[in-house]
This record gives C-alpha cells, sequence and structure tokens, in this order.
C-alpha cells in the first residue's frame, strides 16, 4: 500500500530513485535515505529553508530529520549563509592552518567543560575512529566496551552491536567486518550496571575505553540511569580506562555542553559531528590535554585528513556556535518539543494505540510499544508495521519523520508553534486511521 501510495502521489520522485538505483547501490550514498525499514520511494529534494524541506515533484514538509541532526538552526540561517559566502570568496581548501580553525577550537572548548584540546576531522565516524585508536593508544591496552544498540558511525571494530543480556565478545553484523578486527569489542547492554561491573572485574587491566551514546539516538532516543552514569565514571576511573562520550548526535543538541553536562558524565574523550559543522561535512574529538598530546605530531597516535578543518565547514560550524552561545535556542527548544511530545501522546490515547514516548531537549521518539525502552532489548519488541503505517501517514500529509522506529525526531530553532501543532493535528488523523 505505501509504495503505490508514494508512486502515484511523486511521480519525479519515483523516476529519480529508479534512475539512482542504476548509478549507486540502493539508490543512495547512505542507506537509511533508501526508506527501507518503512517500504516506498524516497522523495527527492530540491531545497530547503527553514524548517522546510521542498521536494522534486513540488510539495513541502515540515522537516523533523534536519539532515539527520546538525540543521538545529533551520535550514538557510542567513549568519550561516553569510559566513559560507564570505568563506567561499577567500578559496575552498589550503591544506594549511587557518585561524577559523582555532576559533571553532577555542568554541567548543569553552562550550564542552571536559574537553581542553580539540582535533577537527570531517565525519562523525572519523572523531569515533580516532577517539578508539587514542583510546588504545594512551592506555596501550586493546578492549573497547561499547554498548549494544549504539551507533558510532561505520569504524570497523564498532559495527557490532549484537548481544543479549550476557556480554558477549564482539561478532560482526557486516560482511567485510572481520572477526579480527572486532575480537576487541566488547559489546555489553545499555543502561546494565552489572555486566558493566562483571566486565571490569574480569578484564579491567585490557580496558582501554568505553564508548557510548551519553543520550542514545540511534535506537530511538533512551536514556542513562543515573547509575548507570555513576558506574561508567566510577569504573573507568579506577581501572585506568578512557571514558569516551559520543556526542556526534547530541553535543550542542541537547544542551550548549552536551549530554553530560546534563548527566553529569566525565568523559576522557568527547566525540562530536553534525552541529559543529552547521550543516558542513565536520567532525571534531576532544578531551583531556594530556590524553590529546598524544595525537601526532605532538604525540605518536596517528590521524589525519586532508580536507580537515575546511575553511567552508568551519565558517558554517563558527556560525553555527556562534549563534547558538549568544541567542541560545535551548528553552524555546524545549518548550516547541514538550507540546510536540504531549501532542503525539494524546493522540496515539485517543486512539487507543500502545506507545511510550521518549524525549531530551529536543531528540524525542514516538515507539510503538508499551514498555519502557532502556536498551536494545526492549526496542527490537516495537511494532515496526505500525510505526511504517505512521511514517507513511505522515508523510501524506507534509510531515517528514525519520524513516525508522530507531532514530530521533530532531526539532530546530525555525520551527515554530503552528508547525508542531499541524504536526499534531496531522498525527490524530493518521492514528485515527490507524486504531
Ligand atoms: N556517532 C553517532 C552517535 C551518530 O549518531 C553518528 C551518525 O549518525 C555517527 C557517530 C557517525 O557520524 P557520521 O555519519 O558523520 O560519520
Amino acid at each position: 500500500m505505501a509504495l503505490a501510495d508514494s508512486l502515484s502521489r511523486r511521480p519525479r520522485s519515483h523516476a529519480a530513485f529508479e534512475r539512482a538505483q542504476q548509478l549507486m547501490p540502493g539508490g543512495v550514498n547512505s542507506p537509511a535515505r533508501a526508506f527501507g525499514a518503512v517500504g516506498g520511494t524516497p522523495i527527492f529534494i530540491e531545497r530547503a529553508e527553514g524548517a522546510y524541506l521542498y521536494d522534486i515533484d513540488g510539495d513541502r514538509y515540515v522537516d523533523y530529520i534536519g539532515s539527520w541532526g546538525p540543521m538545529i538552526l533551520g535550514h538557510r540561517h542567513p549568519a550561516v549563509v553569510a559566513a559560507l559566502e564570505a568563506a567561499l570568496s577567500r578559496g575552498t581548501s589550503y591544506g594549511a592552518p587557518t585561524e577559523a580553525e582555532s576559533e571553532l577550537a577555542e568554541r567548543i572548548i569553552d562550550a564542552v567543560a571536559s574537553i581542553e584540546k580539540v582535533r577537527l576531522v570531517s565525519s562523525g565516524t572519523e572523531a569515533t575512529m580516532s577517539a578508539v585508536r587514542l583510546a588504545r593508544g594512551f592506555t596501550g591496552r586493546d578492549v573497547i566496551i561499547k554498548f549494544a544498540g549504539n551507533y558510532h558511525g561505520h569504524v570497523d571494530s564498532l559495527l557490532v552491536a549484537a548481544g543479549s543480556s550476557a556480554a558477549t565478545l564482539g561478532t560482526p553484523n557486516s560482511p567485510g567486518v572481520t572477526v579480527g578486527t572486532t575480537k576487541d569489542t566488547l559489546v555489553l547492554d545499555y543502561n546494565d550496571v552489572q555486566s558493566l561491573e562483571d566486565a571490569f572485574a574480569r578484564h579491567g587491566d585490557k580496558i582501554a575505553g568505553v564508548i557510548l551514546e551519553p543520550v542514545v539516538g540511534n535506537m530511538g532516543v533512551v536514556v542513562p540511569s543515573q547509575a548507570f552514569v555513576s558506574a561508567l565514571n566510577r569504573l573507568t576511573k579506577s581501572h585506568g580506562a578512557l571514558l569516551i562520550c559520543d556526542e556526534v548526535m547530541t553535543g550542542f543538541r541537547v544542551a550548549f555542553g552536551g549530554a553530560q553536562q546534563l548527566l553529569g558524565l566525565e568523559p576522557d574523550i568527547t566525540t562530536l559531528g553534525k552541529i559543529v559543522g552547521g550543516g558542513l561535512p565536520v567532525g571534531a574529538y576532544g578531551g583531556r590535554a594530556e590524553v590529546m598530546n598524544h595525537i601526532l605530531p605532538a604525540g605518536k597516535v596517528f590521524q589525519a585528513g586532508t580536507l580537515s578543518g575546511n575553511p567552508l565547514a568551519t565558517a558554517a560550524g563558527n556560525a553555527t556556535l556562534k549563534i547558538l552561545k549568544e541567542q541560545p535556542p535551548y528553552d524555546r527548544l524545549e518548550h516547541l518539543t514538550a507540546r510536540l511530545e504531549a501532542g503525539l501522546h494524546a493522540a496515539a490515547e485517543k486512539a487507543g494505540i500502545i506507545h511510550t514516548i521518549a524525549r531530551v531537549g529536543s531528540m524525542v521518539t514516538l515507539f510503538f510499544s508499551g514498555e519502557g525502552i532502556t536498551s536494545w532489548q526492549a526496542a527490537s519488541r516495537c511494532n515496526t508495521e505500525q510505526f511504517a503505517r505512521f511514517f507513511w501517514g505522515m508523510m501524506n500529509r507534509g510531515v517528514y519523520l525519520p524513516c525508522s522506529q530507531y532514530e530521533a525526531l530532531f526539532i530546530s530553532a525555525a520551527h515554530t508553534e503552528d508547525d508542531i501543532d499541524r504536526t499534531i493535528a496531522a498525527s490524530e488523523e493518521v492514528m485515527q486511521e490507524m486504531s
């Protein structure tokens, strides 16, 4: 039903997808864009402005993906556009240092309490890959703990999500990722304090670091318990392992200082991406100077990048972080997202649809499940068929949601109460249809 619906409504996107599939694997350059989890044809975008996306069939959508997180100010914010135009007039890449890189580093260090020094890279994946290498280089140990359902980009050694409630030594879940590459990755369940204690008791002197999403976005929004946060701080410190907060999604999103500021996490290394590039490709990893000075050329841990600190990307990042500091949108985002959360909840209640909503600041997920979602095991029991119906119903009413149950919706400073209220009204219609 969803497929037929999308063909008749969006003939141009359909033709564009047919063509793209001949040219690129699955027709896309990043898998989620192919709508695999919900079926049907992705819309092809012509342009974006503020809180809206416009597709090539001439339809407008309220955008709740925001390029999967970066567009916290909305699309084409005038200050970001002006900064990009100014940077463009001076050249696009030099392969040599610029003052704009120091400005972006300063802005990050100023915002994130645990960062004393930072290295700019070009994606979140590069940031987490480099952070893991640094943790191993710094400690001289091999094992990295990650949590099932947490995504850290497509780093081979972190592309492991398998795991039951018991700790499982890494099993690769993509062909091409070798058992050898993941043998030093230990996968535990999120929020499972006991298995973390056990892992440190058994392997403590081999553990280089623990990496986590401090608020998970990649199995839908999942919040860590205070006991889990305390155990992470305590166990990493007492065993000389590094705590790596992957704030690629949450950095500058859930608070100016990231999720670590909200939750009291005390990371040794923080990874950033998305918002720090203001919609252009930037990632970053930073931490205590003592740790960061192990990176080449200050130290011996190798990491490099032809386009790292690219002038266009740093211009967009600087403009974005400047606004976030000088005109913080966080109270407004909280207000708008709470309004959306309440409206979705009421719509689902009225239609008698079993659901749970999780939200931190401007990240929110409507789970089609009645249980509280604290781990991947619970998340994996959601009704994904219901989600797909909801997704297409909303899409056909001009609301562009993340195309998977296991993602967060992002609200931007460009969204208005009217956008939120129209979204809630659409959700009421869709849920009535579904019930
Ligand atoms: N870490 C987290 C928490 C992410 O959400 C993502 C991407 O969504 C990444 C790392 C990878 O970032 P990128 O897609 O820029 O490589």
